[in-house]
């Protein structure tokens, strides 16, 4: 069946969370439905999407082609970083003075999401960190000292550390790094079937599997051609992920690839990694986060290839490659990779999502949560999406929006 959307090999290998959660229970789509909203796809996108949209709205239907949480979410590392991938400094270079609001954006919604898992009471892993940026081949001592008083200037917290605290610290051998409060990590399939399941008990109705081949844009709303049956209802927001709609603009942004590798539990590491998120200023960049049961997750190796049967074939490579350089980082530590799993990977050249109107049909929306910090993304699409729906602009809604047809 043709799709409205892209079909991918999202991600492949062994990863960490499946089966870390009970299914989602879901509707079979028997017969043509009405809704107010209708979100397609049920990842972590659709699920804090349908999260917001639930107490606002009576109706509300979500659609998948998988399972809720089998597409990219499931490979996700879920560091929730307020930290964009685009340097402060280097995003003011690129789009002037509303950087500082974007990064500003970033870590109120970081904030923002510790406190919803936290007040949702929503099991799943949940850990305050510090991060710790680590100068690298993209930005060394002088660069990330520039950076991080630029971050100060704005008001965001964190601290410059030489190479001597560093070394003395943390056992880090590198130039420079930025030490900040305010990230965290979690399991990424607990958090969106957790906050599925609050939107249910909302009165959210999940039909899964249920692929949406072609939408229409009528004057007083939408309708989804989802097989045998149609969907209507007044507003669609597409939560697809990586799997974008085939007639948006794409220019800014690109899929890739990344590779990630954990250890067994209880692996030997020092205590500092369990309240900190490491990565750093690199090309490809590397990063290494812990889970409660104490095990290393090492991601990174991005490379600019979209294409599935190259990464699954990378896989022993590139995990052979975190493992090298995650124990060149840390002397103290030797890693062991238990899991090793692969999935495509979604950027864009500002760093920054799109959470638009989509160009050409009305009420339709759309969330590209490009980036290392696709979930924050996704948080920032929940906020800003009641609004668009109301047909009121929200203050940040110029920074998300498709960079040019
Ligand atoms: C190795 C790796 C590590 C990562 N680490 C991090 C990290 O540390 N922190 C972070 O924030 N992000 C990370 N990411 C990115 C993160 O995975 C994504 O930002 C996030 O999962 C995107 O979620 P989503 O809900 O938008 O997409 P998905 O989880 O892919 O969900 C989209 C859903 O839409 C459905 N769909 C698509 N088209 C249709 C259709 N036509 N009809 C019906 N359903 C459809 C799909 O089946 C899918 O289930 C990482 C990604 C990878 C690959």
């Amino acid at each position: 069946m043709p799709s409205v959307t892209y079909q991918k090999d999202l991600l492949s290998g062994d990863p960490l969370w499946a089966g870390s959660s009970s299914p989602v229970r879901t509707r079979s789509l028997n017969e043509s439905i009405r809704a107010d909203v209708v979100i397609v796809g049920g990842g972590i996108s659709g699920a804090l999407m349908a999260y917001a949209l639930t107490s606002r709205y009576d109706n509300v239907v979500l659609v998948d082609r998988r399972p809720p949480a089998h597409g990219s979410t499931l490979a996700s590392t879920a560091m929730l970083q307020f930290e964009i991938d685009t340097p402060l400094r280097e995003l003011r270079d690129k789009i002037g003075p509303k950087a500082a609001r974007a990064w500003r954006r970033s870590y109120a919604a970081t904030q923002d999401l510790i406190a919803l898992i936290q007040v949702e009471n929503i099991r799943c892993g949940l850990a305050t960190r510090n991060s710790l940026y680590l100068a690298g081949n993209t930005l060394g001592a002088r660069g990330l000292k520039a950076e991080w008083a630029a971050r100060r200037r704005i008001g965001l917290p964190g601290d410059y550390l030489s190479a001597a605290t560093l070394r003395d610290e943390y056992g880090i051998q590198r130039t420079g790094a930025i030490a900040s409060p305010g990230s965290a990590s979690a399991n990424p399939v607990q958090l969106a079937t957790g906050l599925l399941r609050k939107a249910v008990a909302q009165g959210l109705k999940i039909y899964a599997p249920v692929q949406v081949n072609d939408v229409m844009a009528t004057k007083h709303g939408v309708v989804l051609d989802a097989g045998d049956h149609f969907i209507e209802a007044r507003h669609c927001v597409f939560c697809t992920g990586y799997e974008m709609l085939k007639t948006v603009p794409t220019r800014g942004t690109k899929i890739t690839s990344s590779w990630a590798i954990a250890s067994r539990p209880h692996a030997q590491y020092p205590a500092w990694l369990d309240r900190t998120l490491v990565w750093e200023a690199a090309d490809p960049y590397l990063y290494i986060r812990t889970t409660p049961d104490g095990r290393l997750i090492v991601g990174g190796e991005d490379e600019d290839i979209d294409l599935a049967s190259y990464r699954f074939r990378s896989l022993a490579r590139k995990s052979a490659r975190l493992v090298a350089k995650a124990n060149a980082l840390l002397p103290e530590t030797k890693i062991i990779a238990s899991q090793r799993w692969t999935g495509a990977f979604g950027e864009s050249d500002d760093g920054l999502p799109i959470i638009d109107a989509v160009p050409g049909l009305p009420h339709c929306y759309t969330v590209m949560g490009f980036g290392g910090n696709g979930t924050i993304y996704s948080l920032i699409a929940a906020q800003i999406m009641p609004t668009l729906l109301q047909g009121r602009p929200d203050k940040d809604v110029d920074l998300y929006r498709f960079r040019g047809a």
